[in-house]
């Protein structure tokens, strides 16, 4: 007879009843949400919304109110402990940060580097390789979003389109659990958001965990396996893109989808 409990794999991020506030401002107005491994979550909601402050908490840039956060089983943020809530030490952080990568809307390239040390710069500033190492997952990361001829460059050398896919293969460095991206593609000229929405459905459907800020309703339907939609700092609705974008149950979900669509 077994007596042990199952083994059950942790959720790549569990977000638990979450408020956030910036003084009498409340953001989010208690977020439970679950992202499955190899999962592909796509974020809508209007602006003001508070997706971004989401995505602030789960990397830890931001810390709730009440609630907590875990990635990969490991808390983030306050830890709980029985009743009590601990804060975890800035180490615990910086390492668990290290497993979660972040797409920004503005790149975030570093200016003074070329493309392949921006890619090559964190796995050598955590220890986690040699140089040498960390150069050829670099040249292979930049081979794979399509930038192999161009590991020279500066980033002002580039358009944003490919700044963005430089940004994308410098979360991938430190193998992250999951990868968050905010509005990836809002700050392009829309003839370059496509070469960047290919990059990440490539890795939606090689299975890597993604949580996608986007106002890309089409590319939302595409590649998510949940779309959550998100108004007054509060999950509205969730499911499949065949039932939120669809056939959205909340008045403000069918409001917001015919004003982007
Ligand atoms: P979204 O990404 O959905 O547009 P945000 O999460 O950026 O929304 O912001 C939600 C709300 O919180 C907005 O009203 C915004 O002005 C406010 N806000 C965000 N960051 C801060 C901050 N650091 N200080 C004060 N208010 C903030
Ligand atoms: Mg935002």
């Amino acid at each position: 007879m077994s007596t042990g409990t199952p083994t059950v794999t942790p959720a790549a991020v569990e977000v638990h009843g979450v408020h956030k506030w910036y003084g009498a401002l409340r953001v989010l107005d208690g977020v439970d949400l679950t992202v499955r491994p190899g999962e592909v979550t796509v974020i809508l909601g209007p602006s003001g919304s508070g997706k971004s402050t989401l995505l602030r908490v789960i990397n830890h840039l931001e810390k709730p109110e009440i609630g907590y956060v875990s990635v990969n089983g490991e808390l983030i943020g306050v830890r709980r402990q029985g009743e009590r809530l601990k804060e975890l030490s800035e180490r615990a952080i910086l390492t668990q940060r290290s497993r979660i990568g972040f797409v920004f809307q503005n790149f975030n390239l570093f200016p003074h580097l070329t493309v392949l040390d921006n890619v090559a710069a964190a796995p050598v500033a955590t220890g986690r390789l040699a140089k040498p190492e960390a150069l050829a997952l670099a040249r292979e990361l930049l081979d794979r979003v399509g930038l192999a001829d161009r590991t020279g460059a500066y980033p002002r050398q580039l358009s944003g389109g490919q700044q963005q896919r430089v940004a994308i293969a410098r979360a991938l460095a430190l193998r992250p659990g999951v990868i968050l991206f905010d509005e990836p593609t809002s700050a392009l000229d829309p003839e370059l958001v496509g070469e960047v929405l290919a990059v990440i459905k490539d890795l939606a459907t090689s299975g890597t965990t993604l949580v996608i800020v986007t106002h890309e309703v089409g590319f939302a339907r595409e590649v998510a396996d949940r779309v959550v939609f998100i108004d007054g700092g509060r999950i509205v609705e969730q499911g499949p893109p065949s039932e939120v974008l669809d056939r959205p149950r909340h008045e403000r979900t069918r409001d917001f989808l015919s004003k982007v669509l």
